[in-house]
């Protein structure tokens, strides 16, 4: 078995975040989300994080350069060694090409969701800062069942800014299915189903091609 290295593909709200979790607990690997680093550095107020809150804000993409940055530092780490699960990066082909240029991908995993269901789930999520996602429809509760802190609704889930990030998703990230489809690397789940449906696909996909 060599390096489970992969990736998460979707437009916003799709489930990566959600389905991460649960996939790195299960093969044991890290959860590497470049939005959950950069929100991160907004919280601790670094200089990055001033640089790009307010281009999250807009629902644009924080620069190349910035991200391919911060994933070359992060996937040196020591916990990298067997594999990790990239949720949200890349995000452009330029990122793509110089994530090859770093890393043999194994696997890009799609889940696929059309964009109205993709609106709703965006407009009724509630984060909460230890990285977990509810989605009012399912979860009534405005604190965290793991932590127990205060949920909130992410300044870029607001509907003015879903717009620009859907159309952001569309074209400059939607391309990264062709990228990989190319390589022979990709595959796509359904990702309409249950949570716990779309899991049991991502899981067979891993075990059927490790
Ligand atoms: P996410 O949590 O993945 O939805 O990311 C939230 C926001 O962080 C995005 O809308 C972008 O502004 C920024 N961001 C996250 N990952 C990247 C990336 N790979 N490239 C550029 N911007 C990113």
């Amino acid at each position: 078995m060599d390096k489970l290295s992969m990736i998460f593909l979707g437009a916003p709200g799709a489930g990566k975040g959600t389905q991460a979790t649960k996939i790195c607990e299960k093969y044991n690997l890290p959860h590497i989300s470049t939005g959950d680093i950069l929100r991160a550095n907004i919280k601790a107020g670094t200089p990055l994080g001033l640089q790009a809150k307010a281009i999250i804000d807009k629902g644009q993409l924080v620069s190349d350069e910035i991200v391919i940055g911060l994933i070359k530092d992060r996937l040196q780490e020591d916990d990298c060694k067997n594999g990790y699960l990239l949720d949200g990066f890349p995000r452009t082909i330029e990122q793509a090409k110089a994530l090859d240029s770093f890393e043999k991908i194994k696997m890009a995993i799609n889940i696929a969701v059309n964009e109205d269901e993709v609106v709703d789930r965006i407009a009724g999520r509630r984060m909460c800062v230890c990285g977990e996602s509810y989605h009012i429809s399912t979860y009534s509760s405005d604190t965290c069942a793991k932590c127990g802190q205060k949920l909130y609704q992410r300044e870029d889930d607001k509907p003015q800014t879903v717009k620009s990030r859907l159309e952001v998703y569309n074209k400059q990230t939607a391309p990264l299915i062709e990228y990989y489809s190319n390589k022979g690397i990709l595959y796509t789940v359904d990702g309409s189903q249950d949570i716990k449906d779309v899991y049991n696909s991502i899981v067979k996909v891993i075990d059927d091609n490790n």
